[in-house]
């Protein structure tokens, strides 16, 4: 269950970049052919099924890495039909479900690896109220699945994911599988510890403002906006530090609220967006009532700085302190 946003995502990144691990031009790294039926030159068909066809019958003659974008329906509570499709049954001519795939080439995959919210947690389609029972990859397969490698499910959520943090995460790996690098370092939540190890508020260009208490009371002030309903404090994110592409952006640095889309509950424990977060309220008041007695005395320290020494002059006497050793 996809908007095929990650795809697109990921043909953003520059760290590296899709193309210079596809072309070989990274050192050290496998040879690397990509299955992506966004970028695939025939955007679907048996031609583009086939690799997964071969996978499936242990004839690929190389590892693989399934990566999946998406969240996972429940086809246990499919009725009569089936929630998703991925090719036919050649013998049968029926569709095949992403379940079907995902149980047979799962185990097969040197590595597994989420795109995204939705793969890694269930998103927005799992939100309350899903009527396709969808859930993320660890809960389908299991928090303490592991790969043909001996890997737990990598997770790299964002709605998108930052294209960066994707294509890094995917380089460690292929290093690990050329034996250059050692198990990749992930959380509980099965996230890469070097990019997900901080909050957004921890990132942020409004940080300063947040610590002063003083905050944008709408969209267009440049201040923090934990009162018109950011999240970054408490959301495990790095944009604010990576940016969106090649350093461009990154929710509130730029004007957007954060509103957790990394995190294992989003959406829905943070509903309805864009009002101030429960917690936001009790530490901003805080925040509020300290800053206002430090921005105070900052300003005089800021107007004393902002001028030159007073030594500075061109009079006929020199008032720097210099003790001459001689008299002249
Ligand atoms: Fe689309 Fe976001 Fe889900 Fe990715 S995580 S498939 S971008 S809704
Ligand atoms: Fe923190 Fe959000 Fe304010 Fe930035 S805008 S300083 S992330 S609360
Ligand atoms: Fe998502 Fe917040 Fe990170 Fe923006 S800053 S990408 S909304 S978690």
């Amino acid at each position: 269950m996809s908007c095929d946003g990650d795809s697109v995502s990921i043909t953003a990144a520059t760290l590296p970049s899709l193309e210079d691990v596809v072309l070989g031009n990274i050192p050290g790294l496998p040879k690397v052919h990509l299955h992506n039926k966004v970028l695939h030159h025939s955007l679907g068909g048996e031609e583009f099924l086939r690799p997964f066809r071969q996978a499936l019958d242990d004839e690929l003659g190389a590892p693989f890495v399934l990566v999946i974008e998406g969240s996972i329906p429940n086809e246990n509570i499919n009725g009569e039909g089936y929630w998703t499709s991925f090719g036919n049954d050649p013998a049968t001519g029926e569709p095949l479900t992403i379940n079907w795939w995902i149980d047979r080439l799962a185990p097969k995959a040197w590595a597994v690896v989420a795109a995204g919210t939705c793969a890694a947690y269930g998103g927005i389609h799992a939100m309350a109220g899903n009527p396709t029972g969808c859930m993320g990859l660890a809960d389908y397969l299991g928090w303490d699945f592991r790969s043909a490698g001996g890997i737990p499910i990598v997770n790299v959520p964002g709605c998108p994911v930052q294209p960066d943090n994707f294509m890094e995460t995917v380089t460690w790996l292929l290093y690990q599988a050329a034996g250059l690098a050692p198990m990749i370092p992930l959380d509980e939540q099965l996230r890469p510890t070097w990019l997900f190890g901080k909050t957004v508020h921890e990132g942020c260009d409004r940080a300063g403002y947040y610590e002063q208490g003083d905050f944008a009371l709408d969209y267009n002030s440049p201040k923090c906006q934990v009162k018109i309903g950011c999240w970054g404090p408490v959301v495990n994110c790095n944009v604010t530090k990576r940016g969106w592409m090649d350093g461009i952006g990154g929710c509130p640095n730029v004007g957007g609220i954060c509103i957790g889309c990394t995190m294992p509950g989003f959406p829905d424990k943070f509903m309805p967006f864009m009002d101030q977060p429960p917690g936001g309220t009790v530490s901003s008041s805080f925040t509020q009532a300290y800053g206002a007695m430090i921005r105070r005395l900052r300003s005089i320290t800021n107007r004393t700085v902002n001028k030159e020494p007073r030594w500075r002059h061109n009079r006929g006497e020199l008032t720097t302190g210099y003790n001459p050793r001689w008299p002249r």
